[in-house]
């Protein structure tokens, strides 16, 4: 049951569709259940999108393009940073609602928030640094100008996992750059993009610059926009799977293309690491957000000579963690998303289990009302177990030992994702060899969380394409164009 605080903030919750400025029911009247995975209670009904509802979407999308591409960048930057102290002023409301519909621990959500901010505040600061370039061609006989133009409307599809953020890291550079939008979130976490929504509607956001469609149809109605001649960029994060179907149909209307997809991540432990300082970055890589991030380190691969020592102190810590809904206090482990995570999570476990694997801690469903997992620790993962392969997505620590530097870049690399990894070693020269051999775009060396709005986040192979954030973040939403004048002495 939800108390008093939070029926009040779920009633300021906007429950239609966000199109051209005006909320609306959606066209053929269907609605969308959100529920608490705490308690598995639906906590508000709002508008499920139809194709229609989507194109329309788009239409107001691109009715506001010509004007809000040549609004002077100082103008729209100076919304994003209301937008981001607005959010400032909402921030526990903000915290609340995506416990409410996500799950995470509230301390957690509160991290979202600042984290989801900082890409407001940074991009308000980059809308005016979107510089082009100069200069005489190396004949001399002309002048090349290079100038930045916005891409277009854009589509932008968000996950569950960090329903703010991943919001805020597509519409701060997509605003920034003049580009307008259409936000499509995850059926299963609305309600955050509707407050966001909200929340720029009170910023000043002219109508039809960021238009959001809630849909429990979201194949059929992605198709639609993205097969439309009008749209010219489509930024998805989520699963692979789902990212591959994507631009194979974005391929056909040459879209520009962000793809921020699945991890898995490994974090690496060499012997002469600081044991203390790993066992740390290892609870924050691996339980934060209860292991649902793309980021979340997947396989402990630690040498063998501390590996037993490392187990025992990561075993201790989770023995130790509490469990429940993530608006209690001190709460670690609060809900997986839904009861399929919670059967996937068991299934990964069973197989390793089956097939040699230590089991530490946890290794269960929680019998309680929701979708809980117990924290695990395996240890002994035995290779060709299908928790080295797959993106765990939930808390499951599963140790690998390995022998010597070469051995643990093998198991480190031996995957189809390129994301995120983790090295621990107080070895400055080993550090920077495991900068130039781990094939991944982002790396945390003697650090568990490297998320940072000022950063370029963002994946090798099979984990995506471009980068989020970081000076690279507001380019995504950019195109260039290159102009030859003549000389003007000729
Ligand atoms: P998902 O199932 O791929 O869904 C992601 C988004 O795509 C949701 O909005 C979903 O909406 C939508 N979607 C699903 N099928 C679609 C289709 N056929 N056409 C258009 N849209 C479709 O992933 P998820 O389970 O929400 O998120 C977890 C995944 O995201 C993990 O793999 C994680 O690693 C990845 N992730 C990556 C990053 C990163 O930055 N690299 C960050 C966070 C998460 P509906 O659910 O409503 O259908």
């Amino acid at each position: 049951m939800t108390d008093e605080r939070e029926t009040d903030l779920l009633a300021t919750v906007p429950d239609g569709l966000f199109i051209g400025g005006d909320w609306r029911a959606a066209s053929g009247g269907e609605t969308l259940d959100v529920a608490d995975p705490a308690t598995g209670e639906v906590v508000k009904t709002i508008a499920s999108a139809s194709v229609a509802d989507g194109v329309a979407a788009l239409d107001a999308a691109d009715a506001a393009f010509p004007a809000w591409a040549a609004t002077p960048a100082r103008e729209r930057a100076e919304i994003l940073r209301r937008a981001f102290d607005l959010l400032q002023e909402r921030k526990e409301d903000f915290a609340l609602l995506m416990t409410l519909e996500m799950g995470k621990p509230l301390a957690e959500a509160r991290g979202e928030v600042a984290y989801g901010g900082e890409f407001l505040r940074w991009f308000s600061e980059e809308a005016v640094r979107a510089n082009g370039r100069y200069g005489a061609n190396p004949e001399g006989t002309g002048r090349m100008i290079v100038t930045q133009h916005p891409v277009g409307p854009c589509f932008l599809i968000t996950p569950w996992n960090f329903p703010l953020a991943m919001a805020t890291r597509k519409i701060a550079p997509a605003l920034a750059a003049g580009c307008t939008v259409v936000v499509k979130p995850a059926a299963l976490t609305p309600l955050t993009t509707l407050a966001f929504a909200k929340l720029l509607e009170d910023a000043g956001l002219p109508a039809g610059v960021v238009n959001v469609v809630t849909t429990r149809s979201s194949g059929p109605l992605s198709d639609a926009i993205i097969a439309d001649p009008r749209l010219r960029k489509l930024s998805f994060t989520g699963s692979t799977p789902v990212g591959v179907s994507l631009l194979e149909k974005a391929a056909k209307g040459v879209l520009r293309t962000s793809m921020e997809l699945g991890g898995n991540a490994p974090f690496i432990v060499f012997d002469d690491a600081d044991l203390d300082k790993a066992v740390e970055g290892a609870i924050a890589a691996k339980f934060r957000n209860i292991g649902q991030a793309c980021t979340a380190a997947n396989r402990f691969i630690v040498q063998r000579a501390v590996v037993e020592e490392f187990a025992r102190r990561v075993t201790e810590r989770v023995e130790s963690f509490r469990v429940g809904r993530g608006t209690e206090e001190g709460v670690i482990i609060g809900p997986l998303i839904d009861d399929k995570a919670v059967a996937k999570t068991g299934e990964l476990v069973k197989d390793a289990v089956g097939r040699g694997a230590t089991l530490r801690a946890g290794g269960e469903p929680i019998d309680r009302p929701g979708s809980f997992f117990a924290a695990t620790v395996l240890s002994d993962v035995p290779a060709g177990s299908e928790i080295l392969r797959e993106e765990i997505f939930g808390p499951v620590l599963a140790i690998v030992p390995f022998d010597d530097e070469d051995d643990a870049v093998r198991i480190a690399n031996d995957t189809e994702y390129g994301l995120v990894s983790y090295v621990y070693t107080e070895s400055l020269s080993r550090g920077q060899r495991m900068i130039e051999r781990l094939q991944t775009g982002m790396m945390g060396l003697n650090v568990g969380v490297v998320s940072n709005a000022a950063a370029p986040f963002g994946g090798w192979k099979m984990s995506g394409l471009g980068r989020e954030g970081g000076a690279e973040g507001i380019h995504e939403y950019l195109q260039t164009k290159y102009t030859l004048t003549a000389n003007p002495f000729a």
